[in-house]
């Protein structure tokens, strides 16, 4: 019987599931994974694959197993404990706030916890739903070894110039700083262009991680420099429903007409980006085959102020030798990485069309002044590798 580590993602909606079996010499091997989604909503679902992408299972579940966070990991401890041989050797969890302290992954124990209890103020849509399942786990499973893994922990590197906003030095001193986040899909490009491209690490790199969030990130030598995000997960480039950069004055003139906390804050986590600017949805794909000119526009805009974010980037390292997209959009919309890169034509960008098509690995052109390249991120893995290590107390 083969030791597995388990990988818990919780959202406010969805607990996503990764599981994966420890091999000789520490290799892991993803064998399944899958998500509860809808939780909280009508029509909850369980789904799960297997490594070679064959439906284990797909089916709906009742409302009352899925009403919150607690209540869906249950459901998916017992479809786990149905499919497993033994209890994992641990679980690693994904946690957007490791705040201004925790630059690596922690084992978990009380002391730990109440730490990223006290992070929730920071992160209030997401904290609380990322610690549930580790509470749930404790509680039924006091034996397993638990691991937080961080989105902030990447950008820890920051120096004091890049963690300040232009305040008062007290709300820094309380913990308005610029965090930034992905992190833990940051931290596995680097380990992956370690391993196949090794010759541009120790420059200056910019990500891209284009999906449903997204920001990019100035890593020089390695390591993270400046990040577009900040505070929250809302700073930045636009998303699929968050506006990313927004005049702060826009929200004051929201509350002076009446709108409360909760609305803005729903607003902005979930009715703006390509969704509010199409009027249509956040799904690239879909504004992609549309011809609504306002799909147009949610699409230029993006590729305008993410272009322009990258750029901005460039001044943190003094300039950019490497660009890598990765993430949903990152990974996928060819037409889209030429957008961006069209309007970066003037740094000495020069994509080569058919490798772009092809999703790369390399797309830009020979000759272009900055290596363009597309990179699957496996924020599964990176979370499953800290989690072993953790364990195995290195
Ligand atoms: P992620 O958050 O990384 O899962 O990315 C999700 C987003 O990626 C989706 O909302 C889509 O906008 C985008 N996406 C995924 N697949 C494709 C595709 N084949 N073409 C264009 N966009 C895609």
């Amino acid at each position: 019987m083969s030791d597995t580590i388990l990988v818990i993602n919780a959202g406010s909606s969805s607990i996503k599931f990764h599981l994966f079996e420890v091999g000789p010499g520490d290799t892991l091997t993803a064998r399944l994974g899958g998500q509860v989604e809808g939780i909280g909503s009508s029509h909850p679902r369980l789904r799960a694959r297997d490594a070679a992408g064959q439906t284990m299972i797909e089916r709906d579940i009742a409302p009352s197993h899925a009403a919150d966070v607690p209540n869906a990991q249950e459901v998916v401890g017992m479809w786990l404990s149905g499919h497993l041989s033994g209890v994992p050797m641990a679980v690693g969890h994904r946690v957007v706030h490791g705040g201004p302290d925790l630059s690596e992954p922690v084992l978990i124990d009380d002391a730990v916890l109440a730490k990223l209890e006290s992070y929730t103020s920071l992160a209030p849509l997401h904290q609380p739903n990322n610690l549930a399942p580790i509470r749930v786990i404790r509680e039924r499973r006091p034996g397993i070894a638990q691991v937080a893994c961080f989105d902030t922990a990447f950008h820890r590197s920051h120096d004091a110039l890049a963690d300040h906003y232009a305040l008062p030095e007290r709300f820094y001193q309380e913990g308005v700083r610029r965090y930034g986040f992905h992190g833990l899909s940051y931290e596995y490009l680097v380990q992956r262009l370690t391993q196949t491209l090794p010759e541009v690490v120790p420059g200056r790199i910019v990500a891209a991680h284009l999906g449903n969030g997204v920001s990019a990130c100035a890593i020089r030598a390695g390591k993270s420099v400046d990040s577009t995000m900040g505070f929250t997960a809302l700073e930045g480039l636009p998303m699929g429903t968050r506006p990313g950069r927004l005049d702060p004055g826009i929200v004051l003139w929201m509350m002076n007409q009446g709108m409360t906390h909760d609305e803005i804050e729903h607003l902005l986590y979930h009715d703006c980006g390509l969704k509010g600017l199409s009027g249509i949805g956040n799904d690239v794909r879909e504004l992609l085959a549309s011809d609504d000119p306002r799909a147009r526009l949610a699409l230029d805009y993006f590729a305008w102020r993410v272009a322009e974010g990258i750029a901005g980037l460039g001044c943190a390292m003094g300039g950019i030798d490497t660009l890598v997209f990765t993430a949903g959009i990152g990974e996928n919309a060819a037409a889209v990485r030429a957008a961006i890169c069209a309007r970066l034509a003037w740094l000495g960008i020069a994509l080569d069309d058919a490798r772009n098509a092809q999703h790369g690995p390399r797309i830009s052109t020979a000759d272009s002044r900055i290596g363009v390249y597309v990179v699957r991120t496996n924020e599964e893995l990176i979370i499953a590798q800290h989690t072993l290590d953790r364990v195995r107390g290195r």
